[in-house]
């Protein structure tokens, strides 16, 4: 069966990986022009997500480029340490810049056909197949069309509708992009934040460069995503007279090698599949950067899609349902890991980013310290995979 995958980010390469190891025919379309660098650092937790890693053989590559990253401190705007966030809270058991496992997950996927600088246009379903128009390519016909190309995917705004019916915000929006490391971080950050805004950096790729982050809080933006300078210039307003390193930081961003600007926002669906047309990944049920799901969910999510299609002989209506199936339940508790934080992370009242910087005081010490990071483990746990 011939199937076509839009997006080739985590979930898209994931998935065609799958297929293949179950004799399918992936084809991948991806709009960048090559596969795009850049990002923030993510993590895998737990069993379910190191297993399905492992079995596709690049849990030893992941580990080998991993950020080994330390301890993140929280500092005032002079720079002084006002409190230090432990790195099992947040770094999960592996974690490594999603550029880097993005490239990982793509070289696993060898011999797969990828169409980069290119888009779907149209899908036209009928009994047997799917007609498929391009920005580019001439059409094509495929037996299904998966859509993992992200929160804003295009085969779910073409299959299912406009994107404002499923995106929920969460109210917050993240900036990063990559700099120098001038504050000589050593595998490790520092976090400033004032009432609704929090900018940080951490040191990257063995402490030669670093990853400047941004968080505001803000009702829905209007603006084009497409348009990297104009998402500048909201940044630099945003942040204007937000001290301690924040200056140099936007000064930075105009000679940065990649920027990432999203709103923090969940996907709900009440079904991810529609005929021959599935979603995977942050397209179908995105968790928010805050969850610290989003990778293993996508990497979960493909392992499951491609095993049910294949354990159902190809017929997508039963393959699809049963991916569903077996992901809702455990998409939805990622997803309500992912609610909340972002009031938590980004105080809107000074009282409460004084009562949070007290709380991160006292992490290292309190007995439930080690809860906090095993209520995660155990979220990223809650599946149990099956071998297909
Ligand atoms: C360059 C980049 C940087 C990121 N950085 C961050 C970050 O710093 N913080 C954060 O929280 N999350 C970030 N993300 C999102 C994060 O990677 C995802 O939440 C998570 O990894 C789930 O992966 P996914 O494959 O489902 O979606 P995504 O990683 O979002 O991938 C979607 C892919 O689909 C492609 N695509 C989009 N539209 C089309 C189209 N019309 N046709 C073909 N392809 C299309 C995109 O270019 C992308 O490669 C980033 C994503 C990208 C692409």
């Amino acid at each position: 069966m011939d199937i076509l995958i839009s997006g080739a980010s985590i979930a898209g390469p994931a998935l065609a990986y799958w297929l293949r190891r179950h004799g399918f025919n992936p084809t991948v379309v991806e709009r960048a022009p090559s596969l795009r660098a850049g990002g923030y650092a993510v993590d895998f937790r737990g069993e379910a997500h190191l297993s399905v890693l492992r079995d596709m053989g690049v849990l030893a590559a992941i580990e080998r480029e991993q950020t080994h990253m330390g301890a993140m401190m929280y500092v005032n705007s002079a720079g002084k340490k006002l409190a230090s966030m432990p790195a099992d809270l947040f770094s999960g058991d592996v974690e490594i810049l999603r550029g880097d496992l993005a490239r990982i997950l793509y070289e696993a996927t060898g011999g797969t056909e990828y169409l980069f600088d290119d888009s779907i246009t149209s899908m036209t379903e009928d009994a047997s197949g799917v007609e498929v128009t391009f920005e580019r390519a001439a059409p094509r016909r495929f037996d299904l069309v998966v859509g993992a190309d992200g929160l804003h995917s295009n085969v779910r705004a073409l299959a299912f509708g406009q994107e404002s019916r499923f995106v929920r915000e969460l109210g917050l929006y993240t900036a990063i992009f990559t700099t120098a490391n001038h504050l000589g971080l050593d595998h490790s950050g520092k976090v400033y934040s004032t009432p609704g805004k929090l900018v940080g950096v951490y040191s990257a790729r063995g402490n030669t460069e670093a990853k400047a982050i941004f968080h505001f809080g803000s009702p829905p933006l209007l603006y084009d995503r497409r348009d990297v300078e104009q998402q500048k210039k909201i940044l630099a307003k945003t942040f204007a007279g937000v001290g301690w390193e924040t200056p140099r930081l936007l000064d930075a961003m105009g000679d940065a090698p990649d920027f990432y600007f999203d709103s923090i926002s969940q996907v709900h669906m009440d079904s991810w599949s529609r005929g021959r047309v599935v979603l995977l990944g942050d397209a179908a049920y995105c968790a928010s950067p805050l969850s610290g799901m989003g990778t293993g969910l996508a990497v979960v999510g493909a392992y499951v899609l491609a095993g049910e299609l294949a354990a159902a002989g190809g017929d997508h209506r039963t393959g699809f349902a049963r991916y569903e199936a077996e992901m809702r339940d455990y998409a939805g508790r990622c997803q309500k890991q992912g609610d909340g934080v972002a009031k938590l992370m980004v105080p809107e009242s000074r009282f409460m980013a004084w009562v949070m910087n007290q709380n991160y005081k006292l992490i290292p010490y309190v007995p439930w310290k080690g809860l906090m990071a095993r209520s995660v483990r155990k979220v990223a746990n809650s599946i149990s995979l099956k071998s297909y």
